[in-house]
């Protein structure tokens, strides 16, 4: 099913004392915003459970920003998803660019973590996403085509709509040059095409991530196949998520 979200990936800002500050100054603003966007934030896994104690859920959902595949064991450093489950997590990002890079998370590994965090009962959002060189070089699509078709590999047609995919072009993410909305909605439409083609149902949310700022939301928003955003850098400040959140698009013209 196609939910519209707003997500905010804190990567590795505000420790449990300012999340909490966050939080509460977030939920006391969004009693006075009308949204058909669910918001779910992603602090880092030392705020989670401080977050989880404020947290109303009606206003906001919970993510982490990683986890491991195995449910329990001698893995030094490694959180399970029935840990991230037990917090109150309702979502985990899966395959981001950044640990894709720089802690060599392969396809390999992010099939078996999208499949462990299905079996615990937490939606992976799976980043998908080019570098600049792969676009420059016209590999775009084939590059997220592959990501998808090796990072989904464990799963049924009923496992792909418990799944959100966030297309997120890697030369977008903390640069502060975003997709156009036509590039977006292209590589949306594509992610939906090779749904069909790998599960014969493309109805699920696919959200953008790369730059989405206050300025930029609501054109991206109002493409037709782009259900809601995974903002990073804008989401770590209350005036600019909350501009995010407030100037998307709500549907009507
Ligand atoms: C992200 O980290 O997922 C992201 C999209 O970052 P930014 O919004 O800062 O580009």
């Amino acid at each position: 099913m196609r939910e519209k979200i707003i997500a905010g990936n804190w990567k590795m800002y505000m420790n449990h004392v300012e999340a909490v500050k966050f939080i509460n100054g977030l939920q006391k603003e969004l009693k006075r915003v009308e949204t058909a966007y669910e918001i779910a934030v992603f602090p880092p896994f030392t705020s989670l459970f401080a977050v989880s104690q404020v947290l109303d859920k009606d206003l906001i959902k919970l993510g982490a920003q990683n986890t491991f595949y195995e449910k329990e064991g001698a893995y030094t450093g490694e959180v399970s998803v029935s840990m991230l489950k037990a917090i109150g997590c309702d979502y985990v990002i899966v395959g981001h660019s950044e640990r894709r890079k720089y802690f060599y998370e392969d396809d390999a590994m992010i099939a078996l973590k999208i499949k462990a965090s299905l079996e615990g009962g937490i939606t992976p959002i799976l980043c998908v996403g080019e570098t600049l060189e792969e676009r420059e070089k016209g590999k775009a699509k084939e590059v997220v085509k592959q990501q998808m078709e090796e990072d989904l590999r464990y799963l049924s047609k009923e496992d792909i709509r418990r799944i959100v995919i966030a297309y997120e072009p890697v030369w977008a993410i903390g640069t502060g040059k975003n997709a156009t909305p036509e590039e977006a909605q292209e590589m949306h439409e594509f992610v939906r095409e090779t749904l069909n083609c790998q599960f014969g149902f493309s109805e699920i949310t696919i959200l953008y991530g790369g730059s989405v700022k206050p300025e930029n939301i609501g054109e991206l928003t109002r493409m037709k196949d782009v259900d809601g955003a995974l903002v990073g850098g804008a989401s770590i400040k209350l005036d600019s998520f909350l501009g995010i959140i407030k100037n998307v698009y709500q549907g009507g013209d």
